[in-house]
């Protein structure tokens, strides 16, 4: 028996014929009007409550994205295809002219619709943070009694924050920012927009030059009825740096690293690694620093002694030989400079 559209009345297999499947099947649907959230200052989008990382699209192209993502299809609606075309019509305001073909059913379908786009710009979390001169914890760097912080050094610092506090924001966390960063007497202050991020980076520097870190919190009022703290991340710098060659238990060793409370030696003629206690990293003669190093020539050489020309004032000088050092007259050898002459490495 044939079976009867129960909406218009002609034949069909079962249920609505297809027409009026196609014409009571809402294949497209869309709301009144979409909203783009834009930081009038980085230009980061917010999408479902959270601000995005900001790219290189401009207001249009976001616009454009936020039109066909405020679209709803069909589940059934097979191999869609959408033409969007954009026209500003206010200072904020885009009209989104959309175009959708596809299939329904085996049958092909086109829809036309129309969305108002509207664009709101006001400042992200993190900008606003930013020119609030909002800060969570501070970084501070210090040199110690015996001696203040390199220059190399500082600057060292002042690249691993920087990149520490981008990889942070990339990685999703928008109060990695540096606040501020200044050189102040005796070091370096890093001001930063999260305490995490500050106790992260004053591990990071003790790791690579060795030190102390001291952690103080102060309490600076309060927030939902919690207490917010600021945090101080005091790293003071040792006393010896990596390349500082030393005089130790009758071998010389050049500082290779830290591990705790422990210089990481590493012997100059083997390579022999081993390791100094606080006490001794303390009082342990600094001979100089393998980064000074200079090129010498070998004038002549004996079993024991090297006859090198002193390669800033181009006289003789006399240095010992490593035992296992192969050299010819004429070649050159890597020195530094001590106060009592110079050493072969
Ligand atoms: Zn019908
Ligand atoms: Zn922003």
């Amino acid at each position: 028996m044939q079976a009867i559209c129960h909406r218009c009345g002609l034949p069909t297999d079962e249920g609505l014929c297809q027409q009026c499947t196609l014409e009571k099947a809402k294949l497209v649907s869309y709301p009144d009007q979409v909203e783009v959230v834009i930081c009038s200052v980085c230009g980061s989008r917010q999408a479902k409550a959270r601000w995005q990382l900001p790219d290189s699209r401009s207001v249009e192209e976001q616009a454009h994205q936020a039109a066909v993502d405020a679209l709803c299809l069909h589940k059934e609606l097979a191999e869609p295809q959408i033409e969007l075309s954009l026209r500003k019509v206010g200072a904020t305001r885009y009209l989104a002219n959309i175009n959708i073909d596809g299939s329904f059913r085996g049958q092909s379908i086109s829809e036309q619709c129309e969305i108002p786009v509207r664009i709101e710009l006001m400042a992200c979390d993190r900008c606003s943070r930013m020119a609030g001169k909002y800060f969570q914890s501070t970084v501070q760097l210090r040199g110690n009694a015996v001696r203040s912080m390199t220059s190399g050094e500082m600057g060292e610092c002042k690249k691993t924050a920087q990149d520490m506090a981008d990889s942070g924001y990339h990685g999703g966390d928008h109060l990695s920012f540096i606040q501020e960063m200044k050189e102040v007497k005796g070091g370096l202050d890093i001001i930063l927009g999260s305490t995490q991020l500050g106790r992260r980076m004053a591990r990071a520097f003790v790791e690579r030059f060795g030190g102390k870190l001291l952690e103080t919190a102060k309490l600076v009022g309060k927030k939902d009825s919690r207490n917010v703290y600021r945090s101080t991340l005091l790293v003071r710098f040792p006393r010896l740096k990596r390349g500082d060659i030393v005089s130790f238990r009758g071998s010389l060793f050049s500082v290779a690293g830290f591990d705790g409370k422990a210089t990481l030696i590493s012997s100059l003629r083997e390579g022999r690694r081993s390791s100094m206690n606080e006490e001794n990293s303390e009082t342990v003669a600094i001979l100089g620093n393998i980064a000074d190093a200079l090129a010498a020539t070998v004038i002549s050489k004996d079993d024991e002694v090297l006859e090198i020309m002193d390669p800033e004032n181009y006289r003789a000088a006399l240095a010992a030989r490593p035992r296992d050092l192969q050299i010819e007259p004429g070649e050159e050898v890597k020195v530094v400079r001590t106060a009592d002459g110079f050493i072969v490495l």
